[in-house]
C-alpha cells in the first residue's frame, strides 16, 4: 500500500494538491471563513501530482500504516469586498516571495482575486 504522509506543520493550505487530483482524493471545502482540507489514508494510483504540486514539500508517499487527515484553515477576508480568499499561511508564504521579484510589496495584497481583475480592468479604463 502507498500510504500518503502529509506534515500537517508544513501544509499552508494552498489547494495546489486538491486541484490537480483529478479523481478528487485529496478534498478541500471552503465555508464561510473555514477551509477544510481532507487527505486519504493512501493513493494507489499511478500518480504524484500532488507531491509534485506542493510548494512546501508537505506531502509523501510511504509505506506504513497511514491514516487520514484533516486541515483546518482560517480564510481571510478580501479587503475590498469582505470575501473569504486565501489562507494566513498560504499569504505568508507567497507575499515575500512576490515581494522580492517586484521588488515591493504589491499593491493587490489584501485582494481577492476578483476585486484584483476589477482594479486592474479600472486601471486599464483610466489610462485608456
Ligand atoms: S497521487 Fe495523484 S491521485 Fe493520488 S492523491 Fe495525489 S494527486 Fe490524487
Ligand atoms: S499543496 Fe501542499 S501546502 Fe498546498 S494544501 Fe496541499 S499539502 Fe498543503
Amino acid at each position: 500500500m502507498r500510504t500518503l504522509e502529509v506534515a500537517g506543520e508544513k501544509c499552508i493550505g494552498c489547494r495546489a494538491c486538491s486541484s490537480i487530483c483529478a479523481p478528487l482524493h485529496i478534498s478541500l471545502t471552503d465555508v464561510g471563513n473555514r477551509r477544510t482540507i481532507a487527505f486519504p489514508a493512501s493513493c494507489e494510483e499511478d500518480c504524484d501530482l500532488c507531491l509534485r504540486a506542493c510548494p512546501t514539500g508537505a506531502i509523501a508517499f510511504g509505506a506504513g500504516p497511514g491514516k487520514p487527515l484533516t486541515l483546518e484553515f482560517e480564510l481571510i477576508p478580501c479587503s475590498k469586498c469582505g470575501k473569504p480568499f486565501a489562507t494566513r499561511e498560504e499569504m505568508a508564504f507567497v507575499l515575500p516571495k512576490v515581494s522580492k521579484v517586484l521588488g515591493g510589496e504589491p499593491d493587490w495584497k489584501g485582494l481577492c482575486p476578483e476585486c484584483r481583475r476589477e482594479e486592474s480592468a479600472s486601471g486599464l479604463r483610466v489610462a485608456i
